[in-house]
């Protein structure tokens, strides 16, 4: 059970039913076998009488095969499809559960529509495979094993007549395993980026018309799909010829056995009626051969499917307990942090005090957005510690995290519902009344009730029916919504225009009372009165302080502010 599991990336449940299911599978290939050997031992009765003496004891035992027959028939269908659906459902949930558990930073290094995929349609693929391939390769491969070690000691010569080229039709199938795994392997990589390819030219519309690039985007999907149905050929034909030739190889063990058969009659060795049987078993033998081929073969397809819900389901989970927290001091030291090689933050050391606020900058580039990720669990520090009130912050479950923490950036992500139920993601248990007066506090109210139908309204997916700062405002009131202690703000006021930001300054100085508040802006003159100021430089903090001591310590600061004031003057 356990190498089932590991091999098929199977649950405990799905393991221990296909486990079942190819018991039941072997149980099939015995009852078929009984079935000849009845019609072999009736006709040597028949024979060695010379009359139908026992029609009667005939007819019985065949209807207890019949019965038996289905029996095992229907136990196989039972255990095999019941168990898969189950399997299958069983698979996506465990899959969906590991999805919940990563940190969010993975979904910004994997392509979404990979991971939907491997949800879906691997799973799928995978299901047909626990359905068939599996259980019926196993059950047969035990069959196969047990009919050939009997015949063998019953008869050597025919035994070894069947061996060889069943051996070497089986040997092909496993010799050309790591080529047909190969082929398929390229074939699926190549679809799962066509995936990407023709959702890029999808979303990228505009960008395509504007620039003109409908003939080469075109020709690129063209060339995409072309060099995906090469790739499906070569694998279609990297696994046809192999597993064919095989099964082609395998029927040789017919005239192999016959040849034997006719050898042993006539040095006398053997009696025709048994030679009969014999040539019902090799028969019946060459069945389960294909059989276990043809699963195999259908094995080594998923193989590459197997392979990517493994490496999903080690992907190591964020751990952390769920904590209270009391305070909300951020101390934050020593920091270290890469995304993948590119180390980008090193020895970051800085406190963000409850009640104040604490503005990040430094040139684009910088670090600052990957601070707030690491200050909200998006993506795990690697080195150093980051507490809030007191505790290490891996050491909270990014669920009671989440909890106690607001952030509006400056990627808004809205779902595909109505204002009212976008803005009360915020907070779940919010009345109509709290989420208004939220959606009033982020100046939303006057655009929300311009919608046909005001609160009820369905904004589109990701609320493409709003504009960039409609979208903006409408984040701003779940962070209102959700009153958090502590509250992470970046780059908010990028897609506001300049009406719309001052209110909204005003609602958020109200908003960030008592909080701790982590933000980052551009605009310098929007933080000269925060309690304090953290410069980053590639990395690296370059001074720590109040605006006028930042003034007077820091060329960088000095400069970025000056760079502010001539952006804010720029005019086109
Ligand atoms: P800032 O917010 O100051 O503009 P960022 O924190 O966004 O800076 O980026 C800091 C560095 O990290 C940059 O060199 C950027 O290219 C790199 N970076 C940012 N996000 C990623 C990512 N998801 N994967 C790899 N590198 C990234």
């Amino acid at each position: 059970m356990k190498k089932l599991q590991k091999t098929f990336a199977l649950t405990d449940k799905g393991a221990r039913g296909m486990l079942i299911a190819s018991v039941a599978s072997f149980c099939v290939n015995i009852m078929y076998m009984l079935a000849m050997m009845a019609f072999f031992y009736f006709a040597q009765d028949i024979l060695d009488d010379g009359h139908l003496g026992h029609l009667s004891v005939y007819l019985l035992a065949s209807a207890v095969i019949v019965l038996l027959m289905y029996l095992a028939l229907d136990w196989q269908y039972r255990s095999t499809y019941n168990a898969t659906y189950m399997e299958a459902r069983d698979l996506r949930l465990s899959i969906a559960d590991t999805l919940k558990g990563l940190p969010l930073g993975y979904f910004a290094k994997h392509d979404l529509s990979d991971l939907a995929q491997t949800l879906m349609q691997d799973v799928l693929d995978m299901e047909h495979a626990f359905s068939h391939a599996i259980p019926q390769a196993i059950g047969a491969g035990v069959f196969l094993c047990m009919m050939m070690a009997l015949i063998l000691a019953s008869n050597v010569w025919i035994g070894l007549a069947m061996l060889v080229p069943i051996a070497l039709s089986l040997g092909i199938i496993f010799f050309s395993k790591r080529y047909q795994k190969a082929c398929v392997r390229r074939f699926y990589d190549q679809s799962r980026d066509n995936i990407e390819i023709i959702q890029d030219a999808i979303e990228m519309q505009q960008e395509i018309h504007s620039y003109n690039l409908v003939e080469e985007k075109r020709s690129q999907v063209h060339r995409a799909i072309r060099t995906a149905e090469k790739m499906h050929m070569s694998a279609e034909l990297g696994q046809g010829i192999p597993v064919t030739t095989a099964l082609s190889l395998v029927k040789l063990a017919i005239t192999t056995t016959i040849l034997a058969i006719s050898w042993l009659l006539l040095r006398g060795e053997l009696s025709p009626l048994l030679g009969v049987g014999y040539l019902i078993a090799v028969s019946r033998m060459t069945d389960s051969v294909e059989a276990v081929g043809l699963n195999i073969a259908e094995l080594f397809y998923i193989d590459v499917r197997v392979d990517r819900i493994k490496e999903l389901k080690n992907t190591s989970i964020q751990k952390g307990k769920a904590v209270r927290l009391n305070t909300y001091d951020i101390e934050v030291e020593g920091l270290h942090f890469s995304y993948g090689e590119n180390c980008v933050l090193h020895d970051v050391n800085f406190t963000a005090k409850q009640g104040e606020v604490t503005a990040l900058v430094g040139p684009s580039g910088s670090g600052k957005t990957t601070m707030i990720r690491l200050l909200s669990r998006l993506y795990d520090y690697d080195q150093g510690s980051i507490t809030i009130g007191g505790q290490l912050l891996k050491d909270i479950s990014p669920d009671s995290l989440y909890g106690q923490i607001s952030m509006v950036f400056q990627d808004v992500t809205l779902f595909n519902g109505t204002v009212m139920e976008n803005i009360r993601i915020g907070r779940k248990d919010a009345s109509d009344e709290e989420v208004r007066e939220a959606a009033r506090k982020a100046h939303c109210e006057e655009f929300i009730l311009n919608l046909p139908e005001g609160y009820q309204s369905l904004i589109g997916e990701n609320g493409s029916k709003l504009s960039g700062g409609e979208r903006q405002r409408l984040s701003i009131a779940r962070a209102f919504l959700k009153n958090a202690p502590i509250l992470l703000l970046d780059e908010i006021s990028a897609s506001l225009d300049v009406e719309n930001e001052k209110a909204i300054q005003e609602s958020l100085n109200e908003l960030v009372k008592n909080k701790t508040v982590v933000i980052i802006s551009h605009r310098m003159k929007s933080i000269e009165n925060v309690h304090k100021i953290v410069v980053f430089e590639e990395g690296r903090i370059n001074a720590v302080g109040t605006h006028s001591e930042l003034m007077a310590s820091s060329d960088l600061y000095r400069r970025l502010v000056h760079k502010s004031a001539l952006t804010a003057g720029y005019v086109y």
